[in-house]
C-alpha cells in the first residue's frame, strides 16, 4: 500500500463520494468538501451500465442501487413516428443484477451519502479550495473559510467545471460546446417500461423514455441548439420541450402534455472535455467529469466516474511511490475514457447530421461491450 494516510476529496458528486468511500475502504482518513452548502442533486434519473454496476459492488454500493431503481433489460429503437425498428436484449453480466438499473439521482445521491456518513468521512459544506501549494511529501490546501490542512493525496471531482483543473492546468482547458443540449422530465413510468426506448427524429432530436422505479421514469430529448439560446427561463421550458416532442408519436406524443412544471423541466448544454494524460500535478489528481466529461449518448460519465474511484484505489493498494501509483491509474484509466468520451461525441455528431450509412446504435453498441471488458 502505497503510503498515503490522509486525503481531500474536491466535490460531492458521484465521483467524489464513490472515491471518498474507497478510500475509506483501504483505511484512507478523507475529508471532503463540497461548495453547494444544500449538497443535494437534481431531480431527474441515471442509467447505471453492467460496468458501473460491476464498480459500485466492488464498493458493497450495487444491491442498494439496485433496490433503489428499476431494471433496464435492453433497449427499443423507434422511428419518430413511433415504429419500433429494433429491440435489443442487454445480456446481464451478473446473475445477481439486472442488466442495466435505472434509478433517480436523489436517490442515487442519498444511498452514496448515508454510506459516507457510515464511513466517518469529514465534510465541509459550503466551502470550496482557494489555495492548492504542492511540497514534495504532500499538499497544503487553503480553503475558503481562512483555515489550512495538509494531505497527502488532493482529488478533485469538482465536475464538468472544475476549478481544480484550472489550479492544475490553467483556464484554457474548458469543457466545448458539442452543438448539442439536453432535455429531461420525470412522468409516471407507463405500464410495462422494463428498456430504454429510443424515438430517433433526424435532425429534431432524439427522443427517449427511461424507468427510473416501479411508479417513475424520465423522458429524455437530445437536440442540436444554437449556442446563443442556452439561456431559457424556466417558465419558458415546458412549452419548450412539448413543442419539440411534437414531431414523435407512439409513447412519446401519450407522455408530452404532462411536461407542464417549469421546475422539472432539466434543460443542459451538453458540453464534454478529454484532458490530456496525466490528470495529475504533484499529488493532486483529476477524476470523473473534472478530467473526462462525456456526453450523455451512451449513460457512461458516472460509470467512469466510479471506476476512477475504484481503480485508484486499488493501485494505491497496489503500493509504490505516489508517481507510480498515478501512472498506474494513468495506464488504466486514459484509453478507456478517451474511447468513451469520443465515441458519445460521434454519437452526438451523428445525430446533428445524420449520415444514412452509420447506424448510432452499433456505436453505442461499441461502447457498451468495449466498457464491459475489465478496467
Ligand atoms: C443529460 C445528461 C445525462 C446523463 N446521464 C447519465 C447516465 O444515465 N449515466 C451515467 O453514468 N452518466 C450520465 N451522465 C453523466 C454524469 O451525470 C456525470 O458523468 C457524473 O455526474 C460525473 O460525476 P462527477 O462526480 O465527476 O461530477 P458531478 O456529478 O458534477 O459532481 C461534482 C460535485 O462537485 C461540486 N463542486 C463543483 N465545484 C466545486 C468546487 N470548486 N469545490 C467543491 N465542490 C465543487 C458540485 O457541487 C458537485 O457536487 C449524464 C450527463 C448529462 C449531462
Amino acid at each position: 500500500m502505497a503510503d498515503i494516510q490522509k486525503a481531500l476529496v474536491v466535490g460531492g458528486g458521484i465521483g467524489g463520494l464513490t472515491a471518498a468511500i474507497a478510500l475509506r475502504g483501504i483505511g484512507v482518513d478523507v475529508d471532503l468538501v463540497e461548495k453547494n452548502p444544500r449538497w443535494d442533486v437534481y431531480g431527474v434519473g441515471i442509467i447505471q451500465p453492467p460496468n458501473a454496476l460491476r464498480a459500485l459492488d466492488a464498493l458493497g454500493l450495487a444491491e442498494a442501487c439496485v433496490a433503489a431503481g428499476h431494471p433496464i433489460l435492453g433497449g427499443r429503437n423507434h422511428l419518430a413516428d413511433g415504429t419500433v425498428v429494433a429491440n435489443d436484449d442487454y445480456p446481464p453480466v451478473d446473475p445477481r443484477f439486472p442488466p442495466m438499473n435505472g434509478l433517480t439521482r436523489p436517490a442515487l445521491h442519498e444511498i452514496l451519502k448515508s454510506r459516507l456518513r457510515d464511513e466517518g468521512v469529514a465534510v465541509r459544506l459550503g466551502e470550496v479550495v482557494s489555495q492548492l501549494t504542492q511540497r514534495t511529501d504532500g499538499v497544503t490546501v487553503a480553503f475558503s473559510d481562512g483555515t489550512t490542512e495538509d494531505y497527502d493525496l488532493v482529488i478533485g471531482a469538482d465536475g464538468l467545471y472544475s476549478q481544480t483543473r484550472t489550479m492544475l492546468f490553467g483556464d484554457e482547458l474548458r469543457p466545448r460546446y458539442t452543438g448539442q443540449t439536453a432535455w429531461r422530465y420525470n412522468a409516471p413510468r407507463i405500464d410495462g417500461l422494463d428498456r430504454i426506448h429510443i424515438y430517433i427524429g433526424g435532425e429534431g432530436g432524439t427522443a427517449g423514455l427511461v424507468p427510473l422505479s416501479d411508479s417513475l421514469m424520465y423522458v429524455l430529448y437530445i437536440t442540436k441548439w444554437p449556442q446563443d439560446r442556452l439561456k431559457i427561463p424556466a417558465e419558458e421550458l415546458p412549452a419548450l420541450m412539448r413543442s419539440r416532442l411534437e414531431i414523435f408519436g407512439g409513447e412519446i406524443a401519450d407522455v408530452r402534455e404532462q411536461i407542464t412544471d417549469p421546475e422539472g423541466v432539466v434543460f443542459r448544454p451538453v458540453d464534454n472535455i478529454l484532458v490530456p494524460r496525466p490528470w495529475y500535478r504533484g499529488r493532486v489528481l483529476l477524476i470523473g467529469d473534472a478530467a473526462h466529461g462525456t456526453s450523455p449518448h451512451a449513460g457512461q460519465g458516472a460509470a467512469q466516474a466510479v471506476e476512477d474511484a475504484l481503480v485508484l484505489t486499488q493501485e494505491l493498494e497496489g503500493g509504490g511511490g505516489i508517481d507510480a501509483v498515478l501512472e498506474r491509474f494513468m495506464d488504466r484509466r486514459f484509453e478507456r475514457c478517451k474511447a468513451v468520451v469520443e465515441l458519445s461525441a460521434s454519437i452526438g455528431a451523428w445525430e446533428q447530421n445524420p449520415d444514412p450509412s452509420i447506424d448510432p446504435n452499433d456505436i453505442r453498441h461499441e461502447l457498451i461491450a468495449l466498457c464491459a471488458q475489465p478496467v
